[in-house]
């Protein structure tokens, strides 16, 4: 998955901070860092895709430590 070069992660983190409950993965599997650092970014698709029934919104959860992505979390699509 992507690495998040250029994001400031301290403005966001523990805004999303719920989400973080439905992810199973504990720890970071790059840099082994745990769950309490994690950062979820919302996300969602542009309008294009919605007015084509690909829409897709959720959350990336990203390591605030080492700033690699560790998953995805879709929360609506169409
Ligand atoms: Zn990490």
């Amino acid at each position: 998955m992507n690495k998040i070069q250029n994001k400031n992660l301290t403005n966001i983190k523990g805004k999303n901070d719920h989400i973080l409950d439905r992810l199973s993965i504990n720890h970071c599997p790059y840099c082994h860092a745990e769950k309490q650092d994690f950062v979820a970014v919302h996300f969602r698709s542009p309008q294009w895709t919605w007015l084509h029934l690909c829409g897709r919104e959720g959350y990336t959860i990203i390591c605030g430590k080492c700033r690699n992505e560790i998953n995805r979390i879709l929360t609506t699509m169409n």
